[in-house]
């Protein structure tokens, strides 16, 4: 079992820790809400006042941040990890970021010694709580197979896409075509309900069909289809409508960078940073299922 020091505890980083703690590893979290490190320490994670007091004497380092800012603020800012960390530690950033704070992130730390790989996820709250994930690795192979050791007490696939910054690249590509999934999703069920079919059972018929796709089959977008999702908790709980219009940028930077053409994923960004416009920032992504809706309806 091994020390771990982990840093951001929301609706994916808290039971990812929670799990760590119950598979027997000493994991020593930190999160800015004291909420949310309540949870985990509930699980048998010990609390840390400070990241610094988080990571201190840990073999691994995993971090579950929002966004590009947060993550270079952490290991590089002005009280920055980077000063803090020894040479043999492993630091694991599994955050949904651009492939190049990744790159950066781990050129600098690289430069003083230390060992970084990406390794964003997939799967979901439901695949964080219940220790599923799909890990999308970038990092030498050494790194990447060191990492396992706590990868596998949260997720059940480890996958090595390339070098740093290469396990972003895998993610954002699968974040745009789920954008895509959700959309057409929401528009089927919205287009059979119009029509007076019950989408219960219209989710049924598209699931034994060629509509079927992960949304269908895990994560449906119309309320009271299925139980423990968040669409019949009032959107609240999964993966924010504001962290997916993020993903969806980076796709879309990442495609103008590169010369790749994306016309849907460039159509999926846009309806999801109007929805969050329209204040829908805070719910889950399949809440894109309301706007989507019939006029009447809205
Ligand atoms: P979240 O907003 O629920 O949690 C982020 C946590 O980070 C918060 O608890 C916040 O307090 C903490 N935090 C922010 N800055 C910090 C700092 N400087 N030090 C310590 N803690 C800090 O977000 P989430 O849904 O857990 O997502 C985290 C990452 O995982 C994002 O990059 C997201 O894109 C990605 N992701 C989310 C899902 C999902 O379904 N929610 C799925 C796959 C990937």
């Amino acid at each position: 079992m091994a020390t771990v020091g982990f840093i951001g505890l929301g609706n994916m980083g808290g039971p990812m820790a929670s799990n760590l703690a119950k598979a027997g590893h000493k994991v020593k979290a930190f999160d800015l809400s004291e909420e949310a490190l309540k949870a985990v320490v509930a699980d048998g994670a010990q609390a840390a006042k400070t990241a610094e007091e988080a990571i201190d004497g840990a073999e691994f380092v995993v971090s579950m941040l929002p966004a590009d800012r947060h993550v270079k603020g952490v290991y590089l800012g002005d009280n920055g990890l980077i000063n803090k960390l020894s040479k043999d530690q492993l630091v694991i950033d599994c955050s949904t970021i651009s492939s190049d704070t990744a790159m950066f992130v781990g050129e600098e730390l690289e430069k003083a010694g230390i060992a970084f790989i990406d390794a964003p996820v997939s799967g979901g709250v439901g695949g964080a709580k219940a220790g599923t994930l799909t890990f999308i690795c970038g990092g030498t192979e050494s790194n990447v197979d060191r990492a396992r050791t706590v990868l596998n007490d949260m997720g059940k696939n480890v996958f090595r896409a390339g070098d740093v910054g290469a396990g972003q690249i895998a993610k954002i590509c699968n974040n745009m075509l789920l954008s895509v999934l959700m959309v057409g999703t929401s528009e089927a069920l919205q287009l059979g309900k119009a029509n007076g079919l019950d989408p219960k059972v219209l989710s049924e018929i598209m699931l034994a069909s060629s509509g079927r796709n992960w949304t269908l089959e895990v994560y449906n977008p119309c309320p009271g289809v299925m139980e423990n999702v968040p669409s019949s908790n009032d959107y609240q709980g999964g993966f924010l409508v504001d962290l997916m219009a993020k993903d969806l940028g980076l796709a879309q930077q990442t495609a103008l960078e590169s010369g790749a053409a994306t016309p849907m994923g460039s159509l999926t960004r846009n309806l999801y940073h109007s929805w969050s416009e329209q204040g829908h920032g805070r719910q889950d992504f399949s809440s894109i299922f309301n706007y989507v809706a019939p006029k009447s309806q809205k």
